[in-house]
């Protein structure tokens, strides 16, 4: 009997957070005429026509949380289909198809220690939430990874994670199988293990830069799937972003939809999902992993520390603007810690905790009293807000902030948004301002195509939000 093989597409959906903090909107972008902005425009094109194909029930997916905030919010009809897909996998195959992710879309292997734990926790936590069952699986933002970002996972209760070829430093070779999706155990040094799948690059890529040119799914089928599958392993995986079928690639929501509907079956490929093929095929090896790598920089991380070549011109404005955000963290922390700690709670478990008063399960000072603070008002409302300050500087680490060449963009300027809401919320709480501190930093920011610095974004960007006028 041959074995069978199966081909499971993982498919990744994020949107870079953009607009106003405070109040959440995105706002109006003129460049996604004739749409309201880019999340309206991209919703239209890829999330709805997917999900009303039905495409969604036959991915492995994540949609990452603050895109789904939006779309909860603004397209609540297309939100439930998203829900329902993992649901008719729950109900169909005893194993639902959506991966968790981080909370905020944050370069992990850069985070501290205690930074990587609130992610992956409020990240499960939100996905509890919403799909009302706990995730086997996380996606990584840029799939960036080391050691210690598994060990995090892990000790959350994660069972795996998705990493593409070129972030593997050594493992089985098979000469007869080419690109095996495994899942591989890694071993985690404090002797725990932690399961990774490993992408199938060239199928990846073909869809993720080509989809449009190969002729259709079942011409790419012919082409590509049938004369490979004797060299295939028990899996095939490809990952790509979600918004490859429909935006990236007008109409290409059709490829997907006969791909994972008809063509790869009969091409010899039943689909399958990440959390299935796990329940039925744990993994048998081991392989290590090159550390600080990502699926979307050559240079190990360096898109998102020092700058590298993945972005044309200088890029050196991105290590300043590290070091701005880093030091403002720092003081937000010491506050925050000065505040708790007598109180005689752990600040770090308090904050793991505090999405329940971000998703409304409970209110704060409920949340306060539920963690054994007895306050009174006053001192309730500084610890909530010194948590909502410590939720705005996770989400100033968003990796979009540092993705492009352009420190003038809508991504930055969010996240220099979020850590002027962040600092304002810090100096209600305790009466320090910290804005002298972060303007100095950002003023050696330079990094705005129009000459500008990170200055000079800052207080326009307080000016715009009101930041300012909000109630001290
Ligand atoms: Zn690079």
């Amino acid at each position: 009997m041959i074995r069978r093989k199966y081909l499971c597409l993982h498919a990744h959906f994020y949107q870079p957070a953009r607009g106003n903090p405070v109040t959440g909107e995105v706002g109006v972008e003129p460049s996604a005429a004739p749409y309201q902005n880019w999340n309206e425009r991209i919703t239209a094109e890829c999330y709805r026509p997917n999900a009303e194909l039905g495409n969604l029930q036959h991915l492995s997916f994540n949609f990452n949380e603050t895109l789904l905030t939006w779309l909860e919010r603004r397209h609540p009809d297309v939100y439930q289909m998203v829900l329902d897909a993992d649901r008719y996998n729950v109900a169909t195959y005893g194993a639902g198809n959506a991966v968790a992710s981080t909370m905020h879309h944050t370069i992990l292997p850069l985070a501290r220690r205690r930074d990587k734990r609130t992610q992956v926790a409020w990240g499960r936590a939100a996905f509890i939430y919403r799909f009302g069952r706990p995730p086997e699986g996380i996606w990584l933002p840029e799939m960036a990874a080391d050691l210690e970002t598994l060990s995090v996972i892990q000790e959350l209760g994660f069972q795996f994670t998705i990493l593409s070829r070129g972030q593997i430093a050594s493992g089985p070779k098979d000469e007869k199988v080419e690109e095996p999706a495994g899942p591989y155990w890694v071993a985690l040094p404090g002797g725990e293990r932690i399961a990774v799948f490993v992408r199938h690059e060239r199928f990846s890529r073909e869809l993720a830069f080509n989809i449009g040119t190969l002729g259709g799914a079942a011409h790419w089928t012919h082409r590509a799937l049938m004369p490979y599958r004797r060299y295939a392993g028990p899996l095939s995986l490809a990952a790509v972003d979600g918004e490859t079928f429909g935006h990236h690639h007008q109409g290409e929501y059709q490829f997907l939809r006969w791909l994972m509907r008809y063509e790869a079956a009969a091409s010899g490929y039943p689909t399958t999902t990440l959390a299935r093929f796990f329940q039925d095929n744990p993994p048998q090896e081991f392989v290590e992993i090159k550390e600080r790598t990502s699926w979307s920089c050559y240079h190990g991380l360096a898109r998102w520390v020092s700058g590298c070549d993945c972005t044309p011109g200088p890029s050196n404005w991105k290590g300043a603007l590290r070091r701005a955000l880093d030091n403002l963290a720092h003081e937000i922390d010491l506050l925050y810690v000065r505040m708790v700690e007598p109180l005689g709670v752990d600040p770090w478990a308090l904050r793991d905790g505090y999405m329940a008063v971000i998703f409304d399960r409970i209110a704060g000072p409920g949340y306060l009293a539920q963690a054994g603070l007895r306050l009174d008002e006053n001192t309730a409302a500084r610890v909530l807000d010194m948590l909502r300050a410590q939720y705005h500087a996770q989400v100033m680490y968003t990796s979009c902030a540092f993705f492009f060449e352009n420190l003038n963009r809508p991504e930055p300027r969010y996240a220099i948004a979020n850590a002027a809401y962040a600092l304002h919320l810090a100096r209600r709480a305790t009466g320090v301002d910290l804005s002298g501190l972060f303007r100095n930093d950002l003023a050696v920011t330079y990094g705005g195509g129009d000459g500008s610095n990170g200055m000079e974004i800052y207080d326009a960007v307080v000016r715009e939000l009101g930041i300012e006028r909000l109630p001290g």
